[in-house]
């Protein structure tokens, strides 16, 4: 039997559906309402954005262009991780911006939510030359900027892309494969890991499955904000 929270957002899953289908117009998702340290988050952004200028703390400082700290909203209850800058990325010093970008923006918008409404990061912030994985001591050089930038941004549920990203968070040694699709806890915040969209690119049968973790993301959004409008 479903609790009073499941019919609630049933109820309003199905009104979007029918206002969308009435009015041939996609209904974005609400923001997420949070309290108290906006404006603070930036300031402290910008602190973090000082301190990474010039790193050297490993060998990828010789190859980049650009270090590509992350973008986006950063009131955001949504925070996606990736895995490196690549080319594009390197040259423009924003993350996400090349095909896989453009991907991402897609499977985004597929569930209702606007890509300047979420906060993108990756775990390594240099590009790897020949865009190579990442090496480990590269992305333990590279951490304590990434838990500095979870612990400003302080989101609601992090999307994880790619192995690297989710072994980095969830500190686990189990693939994508098996990762992927499922909600853990990062000290106190959802996390849930799903295919990087390089990977998507070069295997459009992963995509399937992608969108199923779409959607569970887009239901935890739901959630989260459903909790809140009941608890006002
Ligand atoms: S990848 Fe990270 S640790 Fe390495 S040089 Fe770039 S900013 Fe510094």
């Amino acid at each position: 039997m479903l609790d009073l929270h499941q019919k609630y957002f049933q109820l309003l899953k199905l009104t979007r559906k029918y206002i969308e289908q009435e009015t041939g117009t996609r209904i974005p998702l609400p923001k997420i309402r949070r309290q108290g340290e906006e404006g603070s988050r930036k300031g402290t952004l910008e602190t973090i954005e000082n301190t990474i200028q010039g790193c050297k703390k490993c060998r990828l400082s010789q190859y980049r262009k650009n270090i590509v700290l992350g973008t986006g909203n950063t009131d955001a209850p949504l925070m996606i991780i990736g895995e490196a800058p690549g080319e594009q990325e390197d040259i423009q010093g924003q993350p996400f911006v090349g095909a896989a970008g453009q991907l991402l923006t897609k499977m985004l918008a597929a569930i209702h939510i606007e890509r300047e409404n979420v906060y993108i990061t990756n775990v390594v912030k240099c590009r790897p030359e020949n865009n190579r994985e990442p090496h480990h001591d590269e992305i333990e050089a590279c951490n304590p900027y990434l838990i500095a930038q979870i612990k400003v941004i302080n989101p609601k549920i992090i999307l994880c892309l790619g192995n690297f990203a989710t072994k980095t968070m969830l500190g686990k040694t189990e693939g994508i494969n098996i990762l992927r699709g499922k909600i853990f806890d990062y000290q106190g915040i959802k996390l849930l890991p799903t295919y990087h969209p390089a990977a998507l690119l070069y295997h459009p049968a992963l995509k399937r499955d992608a969108w199923i973790d779409m959607q569970l993301l887009q239901k935890e959004i739901e959630e989260e904000n459903g909790v809140r409008n009941m608890s006002d």
